[in-house]
């Protein structure tokens, strides 16, 4: 009789699995970013994966390539159409706006680390599941926040050994200048037609802003040439962008003048910014990407009320991280103690015996399927402990254990009741 072998189930396209070997760079991201935003007055806070579409189809704008072509939408039993959220913003202030955030004292100052869901092609350092840390700030207009944004985004690069970055920065202006910009631009690009790919025809008459957002070649050698919106910012938005550039002279922010920088969601106004390498840079490169969102509260219901933000790919800096060989300090402390038993009334002993270990707060591993002392010897060495301690049945029914100084290999009995002790003064006098 032949059996057949079930076929393995494969993850999902452009899924993956984060494994045990890379946990720690994902703790060391996140601590790092804890430590510098809770510093700056950041809080912490989660939305759900799921959210109603009519969120980001109002928010990002129904013809961006994140709503049009990238969400994931599913089905509920009962019958609502729900979306995998593809960004962190429109929930935040939706979250913002659900929970009375707006009685807080302002600006109202928040993070989150969550995973986004776009359907991309996948490529390197493209995913259909990325986690995404965000920062917001809500109500507050002035300069100094689109700087201080920017700022935490560049030392949070740089605390994380991410060198060679520079912030791209533009301001595409508001409601009331961009009108002008986008009609030049417009007729800018209906006069070469011609040389636009087939998407920035439809964004032509959809949405001209996003054609400069286009990675073909042929439309970003028409873009060259295109108008600039820095010579139709108003005055308010003018002077807005001149004092963002100087706080970031104070601060040594080293930053580009990118007069093509736009974002592919709709809700941005002024400021605009992308963290992007000095060299090589290519369309998965950024980093972190945001700007300013004066409108978006209003649209999702809200009152008038200035807001700014960016969200960093996360898996995004741990490739970088690696391709830098940046030194990440492991995550759990070095075991100082392994445990050898042999037998089984020492293995049920051992599990009480760790946990005296735990609470005393030295750190202990064993290996409870292993029998033969040899091999346990030999994960001891590779673990690199001081110290072994052997526990077969003779010891088991004396309540003693025997303690072997691994480096040496000298041993001694001691009282079971004793062990933890005896463990922690030989450490302390070696200040260990
Ligand atoms: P891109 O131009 O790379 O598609 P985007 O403009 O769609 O980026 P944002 O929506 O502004 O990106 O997201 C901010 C950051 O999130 C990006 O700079 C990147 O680091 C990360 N990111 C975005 N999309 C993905 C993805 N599909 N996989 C992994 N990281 C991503
Ligand atoms: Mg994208």
């Amino acid at each position: 009789m032949s059996k057949i072998k079930p076929k393995q189930i494969q993850s999902a396209k452009g899924m993956h699995d984060i494994l045990p070997e890379d946990q720690k760079y994902w703790r060391y991201v996140q601590k790092k970013a804890e430590t510098l935003l809770e510093y700056y007055g950041f809080e912490r806070f989660s939305t759900p994966i799921l959210e109603s579409v009519e969120l980001f189809t109002r928010s990002v704008g129904e013809t961006s390539d994140i709503v049009a072509k990238e969400i994931y939408t599913l089905k509920t039993k009962g019958g609502d159409i729900l979306a995998l959220r593809p960004e962190g913003t429109a929930p935040t202030v939706r979250a913002y706006l659900e929970n009375g955030m707006n009685v807080r004292p302002h600006p109202v100052k928040l993070y989150y680390i969550d995973p986004m869901f776009r359907h991309d092609e996948p490529q390197h350092g493209r995913f259909r599941q990325f986690y995404q840390l965000g920062v917001e700030t809500i109500g507050d207009g002035s300069e100094a926040v689109d700087a201080e944004l920017i700022f935490l985004a560049y030392k949070l690069l740089e605390s994380l050994g991410l060198d060679g970055y520079s912030v791209q920065i533009n301001s595409i202006g508001d409601q009331n200048c961009r009108p002008a910009y986008i009609k030049a631009l417009r007729d800018y690009f209906k006069n070469r037609s011609k040389k636009l790919c087939a998407t920035c025809k439809v964004r032509l008459k959809e949405n001209v802003l996003r054609i400069l957002d286009c990675k073909e070649e042929g439309c970003k050698e028409l873009a060259k040439e295109a108008p600039q919106m820095m010579d139709f910012l108003d005055e308010q938005c003018r002077l807005h962008f001149k004092h963002v550039l100087e706080f970031l002279d104070e601060a040594k922010v080293p930053y580009i003048l990118n007069p093509y920088l736009v974002r592919g969601l709709d809700y941005y106004t002024r400021t605009v910014f992308e963290l992007v390498p000095d060299e090589n840079a290519t369309a998965q490169s950024t980093l972190v990407a945001g700007g300013r969102y004066d409108r978006l509260i209003e649209q999702l219901g809200g009152v008038k009320m200035p807001a700014a933000g960016w969200a960093m790919g996360i898996e995004r800096i741990i490739m970088v991280m690696k391709e830098k060989n940046v030194h990440v300090p492991d995550a759990s402390p070095k075991p100082k103690v392994f445990l050898v038993q042999l037998g089984e009334a020492p293995k049920r002993k051992a599990l009480p015996l760790f946990e005296s270990f735990r609470k005393a707060g030295v750190e202990a591993k064993s290996s409870l399927g292993r029998d033969s002392i040899k091999s346990q010897l030999r994960i001891a060495h590779r673990l690199g402990v001081r110290f072994a301690l052997i526990f077969g049945q003779r010891e088991a029914l004396e309540g003693t254990i025997i303690l072997r100084e691994m480096d040496t290999g000298v041993q001694e009995t001691i009282l079971l009741d004793k062990i933890v002790d005896e463990v922690k003064k030989r450490l302390k006098e070696r200040h260990e």
